[in-house]
């Protein structure tokens, strides 16, 4: 038998085996998990748990009854189940960090190249002249920027401006070419999104349709840049899973948005989520951009909020900019107008030298 001292040594020893043994489990539940993975299988298998218990306690004839037995491997498994799951985390597409090492081009701009992208233009195409005033204001700034707006909106009142669709596509993508930006544009469905594709340079998923899992599938088949953004009341994770349905189908050219989620909080339309951007920017490789506007939904703090969303790391702004925000079509009560835009990117140090700076000296 021995003494005190030399019987825990051997309990030291059998613990440390153990250990081994459960770690050597542990490597083994990963790789599972990786399988189930790859064939699109569910992770949790309570059958396979169910049978392994009752052959566990079936044997147990020693000091530890059946009662004991069972304890201590539902331990296990429920401990196995995390290990489970923050595999198939960590196998997550979204959050391999070398997706665009140098970068990701969407025309001639990079997002996540140091310097910060603006995406900016009206909330909605409402007519030529209209938007190619903005373009015009935007392409004088030495900044790398898409030219924004909608021509397919998704409106909260099915009365209100609904966008002008084809014809709303046809004067971005003029706007655009004309002053030299690529363009971004919200693509509503899987029926018009061949149509969209056609025409802009990047595709952007709105809030409204972050969960839609078949456009995401179908953006997924395709080789264009995407623009996520994130729902209203969605979680990160949900938002990361969203991109990974884009991801999985093969397109890994996407750019994450905080734009605001629902809150209690009335003084903004939504409240920014800052601190998703430094979370999102850790747990993936994705470029991320924070969407002011329909986060604020006011424009007398853009440039705070601006400042410390590239402080907290983002990648870009969205601004809505208008030449007569009193006019708009939708959300006019939030977009700048261009004396407005001029003074938010010299606010935020962006501007380089403007035509209008470069004039005054
Ligand atoms: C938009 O950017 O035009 C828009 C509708 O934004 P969101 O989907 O974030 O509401
Ligand atoms: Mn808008």
């Amino acid at each position: 038998m021995g003494d005190l001292a030399s019987l825990r040594g051997r309990i030291d020893a059998l613990n440390l085996g153990l250990l081994d043994l459960l770690e050597e489990r542990a490597d083994l539940v990963v790789a599972i998990a990786r399988l189930k993975q790859a064939q699109g299988l569910e992770g949790h298998d309570p059958g396979r748990e169910e049978e392994m218990l009752r052959a566990l306690t079936a044997r147990a004839t020693g000091s530890f009854g059946a009662f004991e037995i069972g304890e201590v491997f539902r331990a296990i498994f429920r401990a196995s189940l995390g290990v489970q799951e923050k595999a198939r985390r960590d196998a997550l597409r979204v959050r391999r960090r070398d997706l665009h090492p140098g970068g990701l081009r969407v025309g001639g701009v990079t997002f996540g190249a140091g310097r910060p992208v603006m995406l900016a233009g009206p909330c909605a195409v409402e007519d030529e002249e209209q938007v190619d005033r903005v373009a015009a204001h935007l392409a004088a700034f030495p900044i790398p920027t898409l030219l924004r707006a909608g021509a397919f909106k998704p409106r909260t009142n099915p009365y209100s401006f609904q966008g002008l669709r084809e014809e709303g596509l046809r004067i971005l993508r003029r706007a655009g070419r004309r002053h030299g930006l690529a363009t971004v544009t919200e693509v509503l469905d899987v029926a018009t999104l061949p149509l969209v594709a056609e025409h802009a340079d990047m595709l952007q998923v709105g809030a409204r349709n972050m969960y839609n899992t078949e456009l995401l599938k179908a953006l997924g088949r395709m080789d264009k840049p995407v623009l996520l953004k994130r729902g209203f009341s969605a979680t990160i994770e949900e938002l990361l899973l969203s991109a990974e349905y884009i991801l999985a189908g093969g397109n890994d050219r996407v750019v994450l948005c905080e734009r605001g989620i629902r809150t209690f909080e009335r003084a903004t339309r939504n409240t920014l989520d800052i601190s998703a951007v430094p979370i999102l920017k850790l747990e993936t490789g994705l470029p991320v951009i924070v969407d002011l506007s329909h986060a604020l939904g006011r424009r007398d703090i853009l440039l705070p909020c601006g400042r410390a969303a590239l402080a907290a790391g983002a990648d870009g702004l969205m601004v809505e900019v208008h030449a007569a925000p009193d006019r708009a079509l939708s959300d006019g009560f939030q977009q700048l107008d261009l004396p407005s835009y001029t003074a938010l990117v010299e606010g935020l140090g962006i501007a380089g030298t403007t035509p209008r700076a470069a004039a005054a000296r």
